[in-house]
């Protein structure tokens, strides 16, 4: 990570600290109230639990400074996504989404947003560089995909956008604002699931938009505020506290996905591994040239399901989950949810274990050969 990220994560920490007031609390309380004391409309402050509340206003601050940026919660990532896609478009538009991203997005856009008038048009992420986008309202990334771990040129899609006159906005899930910054290379908004290495250890859901056009933000705060898709203050507890240690998790999680990708590569059952941080991998340019490292995903494939089944079984540091980014590796066969990849198709997550401990557990559950 830069100086800039490690600046970043130092002022995280304490970004209470201006706002607190003697015997204020340190932490933030969980606001568990849907009213607030109102004997005055027009006096400021908070005065409904749609509008505002106190606990996840603290989180966006936290994302505020990790993005430089205006931040909209939200409830999930898809939460977020919906909003961002709402906002941005109307009847009559054009979007372009990835063919092989995160699939939901694709089924709200195809299910939801084209009844209503969207034309949505699919691209393969790899194309994504390289694409004529005449006509196109709103070009939707995602870098690296998941889960095929293409990564899309942010810089080159983004002049692309701009000559047809449409927007971008990229989801960064994958990579998080430590690891990646779309909006300095000209995206318009960014989308996460927070719910992954943000939040960290796999027990909430949560998401947000980041802009920094006070026009978009606006609308993307009056979408949560009429549509309800509001985050609580339980969970927004517990993303506040996981977003102090993204920083110090990532580190880990990164350089052992270095470390595994090199030694998964070299090994005879292992085909077609994709690591966006592999000197020789498709992505390993761009990734260099936008990314602070390949981050903490890698995919491979094994000779078949039944074989992908047994190593994860068999691997007693690998939580048999689907998401990703938590503290505890995880892995799984997406052609199980229908991903259009093999049958062995296998995407590790990887956590924070001690990375020796974990690959003697991922290479004693591997079979011998291919
Ligand atoms: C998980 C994920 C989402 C959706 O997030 P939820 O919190 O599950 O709604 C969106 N985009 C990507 C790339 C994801 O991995």
């Amino acid at each position: 990570m830069d100086d800039h990220s490690l600046n970043r994560a130092a002022r995280l920490l304490h970004h209470r600290k201006a706002g607190l007031s003697q015997g204020d609390p340190a932490v933030p309380p969980i606001t568990a109230t849907a009213t607030f004391h109102l004997p005055h409309v027009q006096a400021g402050g908070h005065f409904y639990g749609r509008n505002g509340l106190p606990t996840w206003e603290a989180v966006e601050a936290q994302l505020a400074l990790l993005e430089e940026a205006d931040c909209v919660s939200f409830p999930s990532g898809m939460a977020a996504i919906a909003a961002a896609l709402f906002a941005s478009l109307k009847q009559g538009a054009r979007l372009v989404v990835p063919a092989d991203g995160y699939y939901v997005t694709r089924v709200l856009s195809q299910g939801f947003l084209a009844p209503f008038g969207v034309t949505v048009t699919e691209l393969p992420t790899r194309n994504f560089a390289t694409a004529d986008f005449t006509g196109v309202d709103v070009v939707y990334l995602e870098t690296p995909s998941n889960p095929g771990l293409d990564a899309v040129d942010i810089t080159a899609t983004v002049s692309r956008a701009r000559a047809a006159g449409a927007r971008v906005i990229a989801d960064n899930t994958t990579m998080t604002p430590y690891l990646q910054r779309p909006l300095d290379l000209g995206c318009d908004m960014v989308v996460a699931a927070d719910t992954k290495a943000p939040s960290g250890h796999s027990d909430v859901l949560f998401g947000h938009v980041a802009s920094r056009d006070p026009a978009l933000v606006a609308r993307v705060r009056d979408w949560r505020r009429m549509s309800g898709a509001i985050p609580g203050p339980f969970e927004a507890f517990l993303v506040h506290r996981g977003l102090e240690t993204l920083e110090l998790r990532l580190s880990r999680m990164c350089a052992s996905a270095a470390v595994l990708a090199d030694r998964l590569a070299a090994h005879p059952a292992v085909k077609n591994l994709r690591y966006p941080g592999l000197k020789g991998d498709r992505s390993y340019g761009v990734t260099c040239a936008q990314a602070a490292n390949g981050g903490f995903l890698i995919v491979f494939e094994l000779a078949d399901a039944e074989i992908a089944e047994a190593f994860l079984a068999r691997c007693p540091l690998l939580e048999q989950t689907t998401s990703f980014g938590g503290t505890h590796s995880s892995a799984e066969r997406r052609a199980r949810w229908g991903d259009a990849v093999a049958e062995g198709f296998i995407r590790l997550s990887v956590g924070i274990e001690p990375v020796d401990e974990l690959w003697a557990a991922i290479r004693d559950a591997l079979p011998a050969q291919g």
